[in-house]
C-alpha cells in the first residue's frame, strides 16, 4: 500500500506536469457509487495551481476555489497511459501531450473527489490527520507527549495517522525495529528518549525511501511507470524467517491490529504483561 514515500514520489512527478494546466474534462469511469468519487465534474474548467501532499493524500488546489483530493488506497496508480482495466477516473488537460491523467485502482480502496479547498468534512481521516513528519513543529517533545496520552499498543496508534501523518505498515515496522521497540508496547510506556529516537528514525527512513522512489512489492508504480527501489533496503518488513541484520535472530511475523507485523524477537523485546511482572 502506498505510504508517504510512494505518494511523495508520485507528487513530485505530477507537480511539474500538471501545474498551470486547465482540466478540460473530469470523468468518472467504472468508479464505485458513493462518496469516494464525488463532484469530479466540478473540476472541469479550473486551472491546477499545484500538487501538494498531506499524509498519504494528494491535494490538488484548483483556480475556482475547489480542491481535487486523491488517495491511492491499496493499489491506485496515476499514469498518462490508459490502463486496460480498473480505470476509475480520467482527466483531460489543456496543453501539449501527455494531456490525459488516468487513475486506475484494482482493489477499490482509492478515492478521488472534489471539495471546497480545505473543507474535509467528507474525509474524516484527512480532517483528523496528525503533523507531517518533516514539519519543524513535529518535535521530539510533541511526539513524546502524543504517545504518553495513549495506553494502546504503539503500532496501531502510528498507523491511525493521528499522531503523525503518512506512516503505514511497512515503514512503521522498519522504524520500530530501528529503535528496538516492540509493536505491542503500550504507547505510554515508550520513554521520551525512545520517542525522540523513533521520530528521528522514522524521518530518516522516509527520506531514504523517497530517495529510492518508495517501495514496490506488487502494484505501486510511479507516474513514469517505474517501480520503487526501496524494497531491497528493508530490514524486517517481508523478511520473515531471515536473520535480523543486527543480531542474526530469525525475523518473526505476527499480527498486530489485524496487520502483518515483522519483528526481531531479540532486538524488540515483547512488553511484559502485568501478570508476568508479579
Ligand atoms: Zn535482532
Amino acid at each position: 500500500m502506498p505510504e508517504l514515500p510512494e505518494v511523495e514520489t508520485v507528487r513530485r512527478e505530477l507537480e511539474p506536469w500538471l501545474t498551470g494546466r486547465t482540466i478540460r474534462i473530469a470523468r468518472r469511469v467504472e468508479a464505485p457509487p458513493g462518496p469516494k468519487y464525488r463532484d469530479l465534474e466540478r473540476a472541469a474548467g479550473q486551472r491546477i495551481l499545484g500538487v501538494a501532499r498531506r499524509g498519504k493524500f494528494l491535494l490538488v488546489p484548483l483556480s475556482g476555489g475547489d480542491e481535487l483530493v486523491l488517495h491511492l488506497g491499496m493499489t491506485g496508480i496515476l499514469s498518462p497511459d490508459p490502463p486496460t482495466q480498473h480505470l476509475r477516473v480520467e482527466l483531460a488537460l489543456s496543453g501539449p501531450a501527455p494531456d490525459r491523467l488516468y487513475f486506475r485502482d484494482a482493489r477499490r480502496f482509492g478515492r478521488c473527489l472534489v471539495v471546497r479547498a480545505g473543507r474535509y468534512a467528507a474525509l474524516p481521516t484527512l480532517a483528523a490527520l496528525g503533523p507531517e513528519p518533516f514539519d519543524p513543529a513535529f518535535t521530539d517533545e510533541v511526539f513524546a507527549a502524543s504517545l504518553a496520552r495513549s495506553r494502546g499498543p504503539i503500532k496501531p496508534l502510528l498507523l491511525s495517522q493521528r499522531v503523525v501523518a503518512g506512516l503505514g505498515n511497512i515503514y512503521v515496522d522498519e522504524a520500530l525495529f530501528e529503535v528496538g521497540v516492540h509493536p505491542l508496547r503500550p504507547a505510554n510506556r515508550v520513554t521520551p528518549s525512545e520517542a525522540g529516537r523513533l521520530r528521528r528514525a522514522s524521518i530518516a527512513i522516509l527520506e531514504r525511501a523517497i530517495a529510492h522512489r518508495g517501495t514496490t512489492f506488487s502494484d505501486y508504480r510511479t507516474v513514469n511507470g517505474e517501480v520503487g527501489a526501496y524494497a531491497a533496503r528493508l530490514s524486517v518488513y517481508a523478511h520473515e524467517g531471515e536473520p535480523c541484520p543486527r543480531c542474526g535472530t530469525p525475523i518473526e511475523k505476527l499480527v498486530v491490529g489485524q496487520r502483518g507485523t515483522h519483528v526481531c524477537p531479540r532486538c524488540q523485546p515483547k512488553p511484559r504483561t502485568r501478570r508476568a511482572r508479579k
